[in-house]
């Protein structure tokens, strides 16, 4: 299936010519026209499976870069993880001139981290560890956010990061697109989306 099936903007399709993504993966042919409609969806999904331009490509779509707020917000279990997902969404920016794509991980310093949240930007990735430090601090706005996406949820739970997960949630309005990325479902997982988001759409690939 074509990219170009999609509702994506011209550049962001030149964009993905560009990058040489002429097909979509299954998981990004399934969950794409959900996540581009606004849907809340729960994508079974490993790593290699294009899962990252997925939730990129919707976090893209709908975020206004000239609107200097924090619309878009990934978790990710590790600072490796975090870094690639914003490498990736990055490369698939690079039509967007001006947005701003910070990552906020454990394991390294917070000043530069403080100094750039002072700068703004449009789309935090982090680990759940050190974005609730920042938002415990006062240092994260998360009233205009659109969009969250948990991924490798599974392996956020079982690093223990529920509890983080709940609180930064909580700092988020309840009308948010919610979408979640795991490899595996464990209950705990079912609970997590019951908890976090509205009338999921489950992809299975
Ligand atoms: P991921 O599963 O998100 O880690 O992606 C695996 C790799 O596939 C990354 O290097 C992506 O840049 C690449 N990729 C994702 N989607 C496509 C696509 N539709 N066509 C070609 N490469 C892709």
């Amino acid at each position: 299936v074509q990219f170009s099936s999609l509702p994506l903007s011209k550049q962001q399709l030149a964009t993905l010519e560009t990058l040489e993504y002429s097909q979509m993966t299954p998981v990004q042919a399934q969950s794409l026209p959900l996540i581009l409609a606004g849907e809340d969806v729960i994508a079974q999904a490993q790593t290699g499976s294009g899962k990252t331009a997925a939730f990129a490509l919707g976090l893209l779509a709908s975020v206004d870069v000239a609107a200097y707020c924090i619309q878009g917000v990934v978790l990710c279990p590790t600072r490796e993880l975090a870094e690639q997902v914003a490498e990736e969404i990055r490369r698939l920016a690079r039509n967007l001139a001006n947005l701003k794509v910070l990552t906020l991980c454990g394991g390294v310093p917070a000043r530069a981290q403080i100094q750039s949240l002072q700068h703004g930007a449009h789309i935090i990735v982090g680990t759940p560890g050190r974005v609730l430090d920042h938002l415990g601090q006062q240092r994260l706005d998360f009233t205009q956010l659109r969009t969250l996406v948990l991924d490798e949820a599974d392996r956020m739970l079982d690093m223990g990061f529920q509890e983080e997960l709940d609180k930064i949630v909580g700092a988020m309005p309840s009308k948010r697109q919610t979408l979640l990325f795991s490899a595996t479902f464990p209950v705990q997982i079912e609970s997590l989306a019951k908890k976090l988001m509205r009338m999921p759409k489950k992809v299975v690939v």
